[in-house]
């Protein structure tokens, strides 16, 4: 279906059944943008949003009071439309804090995806955006201070090569007209060209490309017109392709874009195995950043709106998981996977690996390698480096000295040796 500027579509496709779902999608969204103007439909993308990790951290989705650099009120919002459009603080890569507003171009998709609120032919408010006026109204926020990035989605109207034009257009009217130098983070739609993910690769801080799903098998359950391989995986193989290729001075600030994606946690009764064996290979093949994890709750008229939501406990637990396998020097055979191929809801998988391995041989702090001394519960990598320094200067003997390094000794006491001593005794003083 080609959709004209005017609202006027034509059919192009022979699937006469996906054709009436976003023809009825399409109206939908037509009528409710009649009845709203700019910002409302803002704050309801950006509200329709909320479900979508971002950041290095998962900040709660709270409405922003106050800028981080204390601007002026913005030229267009009201103090109470700005608090309600959604921007929130989130960690960017840099380890810096910025309020990012997370939205939508449109709400509208010509998809099914069983999981998922904008399905076409759901029951839905929709609103939709043409990229420059997203454009402009995005950078009225961010030149009055009110946002200082921008994470943009959409759902899929006319397939994901146009859906993709889009997203980069108001990425690209963004920067040039506008003059914005603050974060994007740009989805990159299933379906997407090559072309399209080195163009969203000169104007992103960051790309994102949600597999949902570990496998094809899985993401049959999921989103049966996904196309796992080619949709998903390839265009995550593109951006390290281009990564590898290309010299950075062409992307965005001289730098080439990190890469994350997203899976819906036990959506498709995945494993928490199936989906960390995935992450692990994406880790050391195509460079992912990090992968996020969103349990699966049920959305009401949706195909699976009977199905049981994950606990939230198995989201941490996976990320927990991830960072010990990307930061940490586990492997996956190192996880206390239970014969079921999930990891423990009710036990850090760090600690239950600690609890199985050095409740008998305890590590020697003033000897241990950055690797053993990762291994530890309570050190993580800033803390270890702590240690290999100081100890350079003079022996560590007890668990204050630790404290001072960022060991969180309470948990690491039980799993280290200070100048061949266990500290146990030591625990007392804190
Ligand atoms: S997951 Fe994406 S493609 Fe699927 S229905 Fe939702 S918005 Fe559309």
């Amino acid at each position: 279906m080609l959709v004209a500027d005017d609202g006027s579509y034509t059919m192009l496709a022979a699937d006469l059944q996906s054709a009436a779902i976003f023809r009825l999608a399409y109206l939908e969204h037509v009528f409710y943008n009649n009845g709203m103007d700019a910002i409302s439909r803002l704050k309801l993308l950006s509200s329709q949003m909320s479900f979508e990790p971002d950041g290095e951290r998962n900040p709660a989705a709270v409405p922003a009071a106050t800028t981080q650099n204390g601007a002026a009120q913005p030229v267009c919002f009201t103090p109470k439309e700005r608090d309600q459009a959604f921007v929130h603080p989130a960690q960017m890569p840099n380890g810096q804090q910025i309020m990012l507003l997370k939205t939508l171009l449109s709400s509208a998709c010509e998809r099914d995806c069983f999981y998922c609120p904008f399905r076409a032919g759901r029951d839905f408010r929709r609103a939709t955006f043409k990229p420059d006026e997203f454009a402009s109204l995005f950078g009225k926020l961010a030149q009055s201070g009110a946002a200082e990035g921008i994470f943009l989605s959409s759902g899929l109207a006319n397939g994901g090569v146009i859906t993709q034009d889009k997203l980069i257009d108001a990425a690209e009217i963004l920067r040039k007209k506008h003059g914005f130098r603050g974060y994007i983070h740009l989805k990159i739609m299933p379906g997407a060209e090559k072309e399209q993910v080195f163009r969203a690769m000169q104007l992103a801080d960051r790309i994102s490309i949600n597999l949902e799903s570990p496998n094809t098998e899985r993401l049959s359950r999921l989103a049966p017109h996904k196309v796992f391989m080619e949709e998903l995986l390839r265009p995550l193989r593109w951006a390290e392709e281009i990564r590898r290729s290309q010299p950075a001075h062409l992307g965005w600030k001289g730098r080439w874009p990190s890469t994350v994606t997203q899976f819906v946690a036990g959506g498709a009764d995945e494993s928490d195995l199936e989906l960390l064996t995935t992450t692990q290979w994406l880790h050391k093949n195509v460079r992912l950043k990090r992968a996020y994890f969103s349990a699966f709750h049920p959305i009401p008229d949706t195909p699976l709106e009977n199905k049981a939501a994950v606990d939230p406990l198995r989201e941490h637990r996976l990320y927990q998981a991830s960072f010990l396998l990307r930061d940490y020097g586990f492997d996956l055979e190192d996880l206390p996977f239970a014969n079921n191929e999930n990891l423990p809801l009710q036990t850090d998988p760090k600690l239950a690996w600690a609890q199985m391995n050095l409740s008998e041989t305890p590590i020697e702090i003033n000897r241990a390698e950055k690797r053993d001394l990762l291994r530890i519960p309570g050190i993580g990598p800033k803390s270890a480096d702590a240690i290999l320094y100081a100890r350079r200067q003079n022996k560590l003997y007890d668990l204050s000295a630790l404290k001072k390094l960022g060991v969180i000794v309470e948990r690491a006491a039980p799993y280290v040796l200070l100048n061949g001593r266990r500290p146990a005794s030591q625990l007392s003083l804190f």
